[in-house]
């Protein structure tokens, strides 16, 4: 498999694809060492995730420039997510002897009953390249924790950083057989659902997830789906100053070139603020130097993959035949590497491709709307739900809002933030099941109830 760096086009590596067979074997090494990882304890499993944090820590420059030169995002961009999950790791482990151990819940004369947690066994892991170290945190931190061996498969978009990831996760004391890399693309991916995994957990799009779970579904074994999103933003009337809002929501939208699961994909705003919003935001988008990701100050990299320049360009394309404005941006630059103008369209509405479907890119619409009532219904018209956010001067009002959203996510004053300590999930279209939080460590274990006479 030949990596090719998005933002000079140049291969970079070329590196030994996975097949049947050898995933196989793989897979038969993992089986045969899960009941020992699964005996050790669990302060031994936290102690080499912890020191797994510390050697990203160790090696962070490295590992950024590894992730920038196969993804494209600004290696500033690669530092803050080796230390986004670094904290999530934090949360994860020090939180693993609350959540995983076990847990007495009634003592009466003459009965026990209490709940011990179970690694599901062995674990397949499908996952993301927009954030390989956040994704990938998100699962197999919390499967080894539980006591899981786990068959890792970074996307075929960021196959160094899945090989580093390994790496330092044996030197950080993980047992060789317990966890293993798959490396290839889709082909790879369906290989893994021919084998008997105790469960699949996959991060991607809604089109494979779709694929995965009915595939895992036959097998009568645990699931997991965390897709993508088309994710709404309300700006209301009351905002006390529309253009710092403006400021701040171009960044979630955009951060990572828009390339964000729960990046902002669409965007509301009252008549009474529209204007002000609409100039700040479109003077934010136009003030961001785009460039090399090796670039001091650069904010907009390459795209990650070279098809996504003309899926971008359909839905601009498609919004302005259907009366759409284009206020900046709008096609791929006149430079080497998959770089694509950030792109800001108003005018736009429910017919228009960029309104419904997940752009994944940096490209976003803004709609005016007159009331509450038509902004509340523009969010909820979509089969996604990961996140919906709401900026407004009233905390209740924000909540009233978001409580009427099918989504897993909620934000009012901020957007397209992930804490560990509270669930990541999807609905509909994005995917169910959790991780990070209490749920997201309890998602790799079958839970056993002992009821004890005597
Ligand atoms: P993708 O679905 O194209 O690929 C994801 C993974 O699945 C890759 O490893 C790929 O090789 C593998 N794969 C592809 N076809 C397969 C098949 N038939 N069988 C088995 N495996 C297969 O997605 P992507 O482009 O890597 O990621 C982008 C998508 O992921 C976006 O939709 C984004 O919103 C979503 N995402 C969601 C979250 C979340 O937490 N909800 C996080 C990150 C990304």
């Amino acid at each position: 498999m030949i990596i090719i760096n998005p933002a000079t086009e140049k291969p970079i590596a070329d590196i030994p694809e996975d097949d049947q067979a050898s995933v196989e074997k793989k897979f038969q090494k993992l089986q045969a060492a899960q009941p020992a990882f699964g005996h050790m304890t669990l302060p031994e499993r936290v102690g080499i995730l912890q020191r797994f944090s510390e050697l990203l820590d160790t090696h962070k420059t490295h590992l950024a420039d590894v992730l920038s030169s196969e993804v494209g995002k600004p290696v500033q961009q690669s530092l803050n997510e080796i230390g986004g999950a670094r904290a999530r790791i934090g949360w994860l482990a020090g939180h693993a002897t609350t959540y995983l151990s076990e847990e007495t819940m009634s003592v009466t004369p003459g009965m026990e009953e209490k709940i011990s947690y179970e690694p599901l066994g062995v674990v397949c892991n499908i996952s993301a390249w927009n954030y390989p170290y956040l994704v990938g945190v998100n699962v197999f931190v919390p499967a080894l924790l539980a006591g899981n061996t786990v068959m890792y498969k970074p996307s075929e978009y960021a196959t160094l950083t899945g090989l580093e990831i390994t790496r330092l996760l044996k030197e950080a004391g993980i047992p060789d057989d317990a966890f293993q890399i798959a490396i290839g693309g889709p082909a790879v991916g369906a290989s893994l659902l021919e084998l008997p995994f105790n469960g699949y957990f996959f991060t991607g799009s809604y089109k494979t997830g779709k694929q995965i779970y009915e595939k895992a579904a036959a097998k009568m074994v645990v699931c997991q789906c965390e897709l993508g999103g088309k994710d709404p933003l309300y700006v209301a009337e009351d905002v006390v100053d529309a253009a710092a809002v403006a400021v701040g929501t171009a960044d979630g939208a955009f951060y990572n070139n828009g390339q964000s699961c729960c990046a902002v994909e669409r965007i509301y705003v009252h008549k009474d603020k529209y204007e002000e919003y609409v100039n700040a935001f479109v003077a934010e988008v136009q003030s961001w130097k785009i460039g090399s990701p090796t670039e001091e100050g650069v904010y907009i990299g390459p795209l990650s993959r070279p098809g996504q320049a003309a899926f971008l360009e359909m839905q601009v394309k498609d919004a302005i035949d259907k009366g759409a404005r284009l206020l900046t941006g709008g096609k791929r630059m006149d430079r080497t590497g998959y770089y694509f103008e950030p792109t800001v369209l108003t005018g736009v509405n429910h017919d228009m491709e960029v309104m419904k479907e997940e752009s994944f890119g940096p490209i976003i619409g803004i709609m005016k709307v007159n009331t509450e009532a038509e902004a509340v219904a523009l969010m909820k018209d979509t089969p996604y739900g990961l996140t919906a956010a709401v900026y407004s001067a009233d905390k209740h009002r924000a909540e009233r809002i978001l409580e009427q959203i099918n989504a897993g996510t909620g934000y009012w004053n901020c957007c397209d933030r992930v804490s560990a300590a509270v669930p990541w999930s999807g609905r509909g279209h994005s995917g169910f099941g959790a991780t990070l939080s209490h749920a997201g460590l309890r998602a790799f274990t079958k839970p056993k109830a002992y009821h004890l006479r005597g």
